[in-house]
């Protein structure tokens, strides 16, 4: 059995486990590709870098592409993330309702 622990506070989840996947990738408009763009060749790019080193350990792809994330959260972070998923305090609402 496999035991999953919250991502958030560290406990072991025991109950209901919820996954958070966030991607991170640079926006671009497609409509801005210029030709050079398009002609770029990234395989001869990164073969002229392997052949410049002597061992391959040395070659590190530069972060450029989309990121994802995946967390596992125990019922009661996943609450507290849903409230704020990017760690701050969420933008007071105008139609925000006074009960
Ligand atoms: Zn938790």
């Amino acid at each position: 059995m496999i035991h999953y622990s919250c991502d958030l506070c560290g406990k072991r989840i025991r109950d209901e486990r919820y996954t958070v996947k966030v991607e991170v990738a640079a926006a671009t408009d497609p409509e801005h590709l210029t030709d050079a763009d398009l002609e770029e060749d990234h395989l001869q790019q990164i073969a002229a870098e392997l052949s410049l080193l002597d061992s391959t350990a040395e070659f590190t792809i530069p972060e450029t592409g989309p990121k994802e994330f995946a967390f596992d959260l125990c019922s009661g972070c996943c609450q507290t993330y849903m409230k704020s998923p990017l760690g701050r305090a969420p933008v007071a609402r105008p139609n925000f309702s006074h009960n």
